[in-house]
Parts: C-alpha cells; structure tokens; sequence
C-alpha cells in the first residue's frame, strides 16, 4: 500500500511539473508601439533581441498601431511594451485602448511614454504617471512644466527587493535622460528609486489597471540604456511579471 501511495504521489507531481513547464514553453510575444518620438532603431531592436527566444516581439508604430486595440486583435500579443509619444487620439480609439488593458492586456511603459498624450486623463491612469509638457491638473492639484536634463550618469536604486520585476537585482549605474516634476499616481507599488536631484526620486513603479499588471520604467532614452545589462533585466522580469497577469485572466 505505501508503496502504491508513493506512486501514485509520483505521478501527481510530474503531472503537475508538466503543466509548469508547459506554461512557460509557449514565448511571450509582445508587441512594442513606437511613433511620435524618434530612437536608434536597431539598438532598440537588439536589446529586444537580447530578452531571448522565450520573448518574441514585432512593432507596430501610430497611428496604424490603433487598429491593434481593436477586439479582434487583441489575441495577437500576449504583452504590450510602449515606446511611442503619441499625442493625437480620438473618442473611439481612446474606448478600445482603455478597454483593451482594462479587460487584461499587460504593459510595459518605457521612457517616453510618460510624455504621451497631453489632452488624455485616463492614460494618466493607465500607466500610473505623466510627464507634463503644460501646466495640468490632475486630482484638483496643479503641476507645473516638467523637466529633462539628457546624457547624466546616476544610479539606479531597488526600491523593492522582494518583487519578482527586481528579482536578482543590486543597484546599478546608469547613463540616461531625467524627468523631473512628473505625476505619480498615489496608489502605485514603487520599484526604483534614485537621488539624483535632476529626477523625481521615483522612477520606476507597478500597478493594477482593470485586470492588467502595468509597469512602467522611466529610464530608455538611448543606446548605452539599450545596452545596460540592468536595464535589460529589468526589461525581462518586467515582461515576465505583467504577462503572469494577462495568462491567468479568465
Ligand atoms: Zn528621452
């Protein structure tokens, strides 16, 4: 009888390591919306190369990326990854953008993404933040004109070290463009953290947007960012973390 037991104890647990492993056998594929800011392409492109074959992506630049939010497309990516600074955007577009993350697609909101969308509130809340290029009024307080300083060096700082977007780790250097004065959604768990004072001290952050996992790093302006071997991971586990997310939906 107990050796009946062990078996049949044997075999639930390499079923269930293979319905694990099965999960992850499939690649995450993403789908990087660009347009509305210019960047080295193919640096861009190698860095999303580096991430490995369990990450595959293609892009799709505004304003053709909008038809990606339609229903009918939605299953084509499993994870968004925004490098765009799109401004222009329209009552029926903004429904199906907001409603396709809001029903489970993940995002990644890279760098300039923050700057996106001047005259549209609710991308504030979508990726929890907003570089203001006018003065704006979120949540009854004013903001005045936000900041850049280009080309600085500075570190990078784990704010937590307990989240899988973090996993592995330490504080590193970076060289790259600072936002200051930006909106930061209250409720967001903050990741990164720096003391350089040209930067809002915090610069990078999770949260929850409908059923979607969001991230958003504010890091990215150029190549050496590209080519940071922390940055790069931060990419990954980035990716890696708001698609358990979108999997797991319904
Ligand atoms: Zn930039």
């Amino acid at each position: 009888m107990k050796i009946k037991l062990l078996i049949s104890f044997l075999l639930i647990a390499l079923s269930v390591s293979l319905v694990a492993s099965n999960a992850r056998a499939e690649p995450i594929h993403i789908l990087v919306i660009t347009g509305g800011h210019d960047y080295k392409k193919d640096q861009f492109n190698q860095m999303l190369a580096s991430l490995g074959d369990k990450i595959t992506y293609e892009i799709a630049e505004f304003p053709a990326a909008y038809d990606m939010f339609l229903p009918q497309n939605r299953s084509k990516y499993d994870v968004l990854v925004f490098y765009h600074m799109w401004q222009e955007i329209t009552d029926e577009q903004a429904k199906n953008f907001s409603e396709c993350i809001s029903q489970g697609k993940p995002v990644v909101a890279l760098h300039h993404s923050i700057c996106a969308y001047d005259n549209w509130p609710e991308y504030f809340n979508l990726i929890g933040g907003k570089y203001f290029h006018k003065p704006t009024t979120v949540n009854g307080k004013e903001y005045p004109v936000c900041s850049y300083i280009h080309d600085l060096h500075f570190i990078v700082k784990i704010a937590d070290r307990g989240h899988p977007v973090t996993n592995g780790l330490q504080d590193f250097e970076i060289f790259d463009e600072t936002y200051k004065g930006y909106y930061v959604e209250a409720g967001v768990t903050p990741l990164l953290t720096t003391d350089e004072p040209s930067s809002n001290p915090v610069i990078g952050w999770a949260k929850k947007y409908g059923k979607a996992r969001i991230v958003t790093l504010q890091s990215g302006h150029d190549v050496p960012t590209f080519e940071n071997p922390g940055f790069r991971k931060l990419l990954k586990q980035a990716i890696e973390w708001v698609y358990d997310s979108g999997k797991n939906k319904e």
